[in-house]
Parts: C-alpha cells; structure tokens; sequence
C-alpha cells in the first residue's frame, strides 16, 4: 500500500476527534518559525505549538532566502512579528555542493537544473548567522521584527541559540 493510503487512513482517525475548528486564520501568538524539513524535527512539538498558534515555514536547509516570500505574506497580511530561525546539528544540506547536487541531476534526470542554487551550508551556526543577516538586512522585513536563531540537536532534543 502506497504511504499515501496509510497517511490518508491516519487522517481519518484524527478528524474523527478533531475539536478546533473555527480558528482565526492569523497566527494567535503572532510567530513564524522557519525551519528545516527534516524528518525528524517535528515543530510543533520541539515547541510546544498547537493549532492556531504559528506560521511553520519548512524548506530544505530552513533557509530565510527561500522564505522570504512567506514571511511577507505572514507580516503584512497575517500579523507576525517574531522570526525564530532554526537549522539543526546534523543538516542534510553540510553533506553535498551545488555542483554534486547539480551533476546528480544531470545523471539521474538528463537535464541541466537552469542553475538553481540549493543553498547548501558547509557550517551550521555561521548559516543560523547568514539567514539572520539576510532578514535584518531585507527591505522587505520590517526593522522592529524581532528575529532569532537557534540550531536544534536531533540527538538530544535541544535548541541552543546562535548569538
Ligand atoms: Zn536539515
């Protein structure tokens, strides 16, 4: 059975007890959080969210560039005026460089990938740094966002943050 089936299954059972509905659509405690899709990070658990609470943004890496256009929106249309940016320990993105990434797409797929930059990092804190430089610096991020980094560690559950 595709994993698919099996999650659609999972979504049963949840709306079968499911009891928020009817939240406002603006971020209750006025938050976004960006962050890495890695698979063992789970949000809303390492931080003690619930349902209406706060802007999830996930990318590869949790990379404040790739963000940016959700952060507008979540600024300007939906009220948040906190950032917390967290990348964790052992990243995905420390393991390869645009060229590997980019020949491997070559290899695999037959096609050039137009020179997307993937964003890897080769060091974990000095990204939590560049992504926070990069919103302070934006035009686009108003300057009395308060914006925070932290890098998680999957092996004990912790955030530690990046001064
Ligand atoms: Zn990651």
């Amino acid at each position: 059975m595709p994993v698919i089936d099996e999650l659609i299954e999972a979504n049963a059972s949840y709306a079968a007890g499911f009891e928020r509905g009817g939240l406002p659509m603006p971020p209750g405690r006025h938050v976004a959080v960006v962050t890495c899709m890695d698979a063992r990070l789970l949000p809303s658990r390492i931080l003690g969210l619930e349902e209406g609470d706060a802007h999830v943004i996930r990318n590869a890496g949790g990379r404040a560039e790739e963000a940016l256009r959700s952060l507008v929106i979540s600024q300007r249309l939906l009220g948040t005026n906190e950032v917390m940016v967290i990348h964790h320990a052992d990243c995905g993105m420390l393991t390869f460089t645009n060229g590997q990434l980019r020949a491997k797409v070559e290899r695999d797929l037959g096609t050039d990938d137009g020179g997307i930059d993937y964003l890897p990092f080769s060091d974990i804190e000095q990204s939590v740094r560049d992504d926070i430089e990069l919103l302070r610096a934006s035009p686009l991020i108003a300057d009395d966002v308060l914006i925070r980094g932290f890098v998680y560690d999957e092996t004990n559950g912790r955030l530690a943050e990046v001064i």
